[in-house]
């Protein structure tokens, strides 16, 4: 089994954590770091219960340091956090855009609005020739 923050191996099945609402596995640090500035499941995106974040909260300054000391061995922990956040950014935008009928706007609404605009402008040009004559 793999930690799904890091993609390492989990060793020990004492340094392993299970998300409560999808049962993904994560090296307990990791995910304890993840919880420390996220409330959610870091692959589900389900909102975790205050008291399974209080459970993975470093309680004494000891059991902080042991946690800083560990994510300073893994290199670019804070890269793999935006990478998952970035991830949670998309999926909630694709979501909000199936719950709105939100699409994006392509080229195809840019020449809605042109095509009228060009129209006007080619109307008034005309007429001005005209009455010119
Ligand atoms: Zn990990
Ligand atoms: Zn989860």
């Amino acid at each position: 089994m793999r930690c799904n923050i890091c993609y390492l191996p989990i060793q020990e099945i004492t340094s392993k954590e299970t998300c409560p609402r999808c049962f993904n596995e994560f090296h307990r640090d990791h995910f304890a770091a993840w919880l420390l500035s996220h409330d959610y499941c870091p692959m589900c995106r389900e909102p975790l219960s205050d008291a399974f974040r209080e459970e993975l909260r470093p309680k004494t300054e000891n059991e902080r340091k042991r946690l800083e000391q560990s994510l300073a061995r893994l290199e670019g922990i804070g890269d793999m956090f935006k990478h998952l956040e970035s991830k949670q950014k998309k999926r909630i935008m694709a979501q909000r855009s199936r719950e709105f009928g939100i699409e994006r706007t392509g080229f195809k609404d840019y020449l809605k609005v042109a095509f009228p605009v060009i129209l006007l402008v080619l109307a008034i040009f005309v007429i001005v020739i005209a009455i010119n004559e």
